[in-house]
């Protein structure tokens, strides 16, 4: 692939409406708990579950994320890295058949102007730090 195309559709939540759970970073808990005007103790006590490898919010009953609101996230400014970076995950932008079929539920793929494969390999980079260090 020589570059993907990609813009974020507003009003869309279909990533963070699918089954899965959102893993943070000590610094995604942080900027978190500071954006929401919490101490990272108390938000993390209120909103992650916390092992001793990994950490990740708390899924409520009714949705799949507890800052999902109806149309947007109520966390947009200090989202985890795991969102910010999605969809340029290292194991869908290496693989063009998972990109595309990641195009199934995420309209914003094939959209808007051409990324280059570089920026889009940095992006994956950054969340395949983030992974490592969520083991
Ligand atoms: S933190 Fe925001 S972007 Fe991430 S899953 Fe929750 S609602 Fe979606
Ligand atoms: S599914 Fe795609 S277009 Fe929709 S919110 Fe997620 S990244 Fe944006």
């Amino acid at each position: 692939m020589t570059g993907l195309r990609f813009t974020c559709q507003r009003g869309c939540i279909n990533c963070c409406d699918r089954p899965g759970f959102v893993y943070l970073t000590e610094d995604d808990l942080k900027r978190a708990a500071q954006f929401v005007g919490m101490t990272p103790r108390a938000f993390e006590k209120k909103y992650v579950y916390r092992t001793r490898h990994q950490m990740r919010f708390r899924k409520p009953r009714e949705k799949q994320c507890p800052f999902l609101l109806e149309h947007s996230c109520s966390l947009h400014p200090a989202k985890p890295t795991q969102c910010r970076t999605f969809p340029f995950w290292p194991e869908l932008v290496e693989n063009r058949k998972e990109w595309s079929r990641t195009g199934e539920y995420c309209p914003g793929i094939g959209k808007g102007p051409l990324i280059q494969i570089g920026t889009a390999m940095e992006l994956a980079e950054e969340h395949r730090r983030f992974a490592k260090n969520g083991d």
